[in-house]
């Protein structure tokens, strides 16, 4: 899931601060839809919330990174239209 699935309303939310563009961040939807931001940085150093208040302007754990490699963003590859195999 990435931000671009993130219910509108909430979407502004989540569009500002640091956390949906780390590295680190991952979006977590609850059995009842509530949305939330999961920092993993939080299992490897217990100075960072698991669940930080949203938005955050500044962390030292900020890493920067691009869709390719977010991990929040990880989606399966659709399979490819001639032959049905994964890509
Ligand atoms: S390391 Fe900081 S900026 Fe990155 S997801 Fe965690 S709280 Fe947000």
């Amino acid at each position: 899931m990435s931000l671009s699935d993130v219910t509108p309303g909430v979407q502004s939310i989540y569009s500002r601060g640091l956390c949906p563009g780390c590295h680190w961040s991952r979006l977590v939807v609850s059995g009842r839809g509530s949305q939330f931001l999961l920092c993993n940085k939080a299992f490897q150093d217990p100075r960072f919330p698991k669940y930080p208040p949203q938005p955050v302007a500044m962390c030292s754990g900020y890493l920067v990174t691009d869709a390719e490699s977010h991990p929040g963003d990880a989606q399966p590859s659709p399979p490819d239209q001639a032959t049905g195999e994964a890509r």
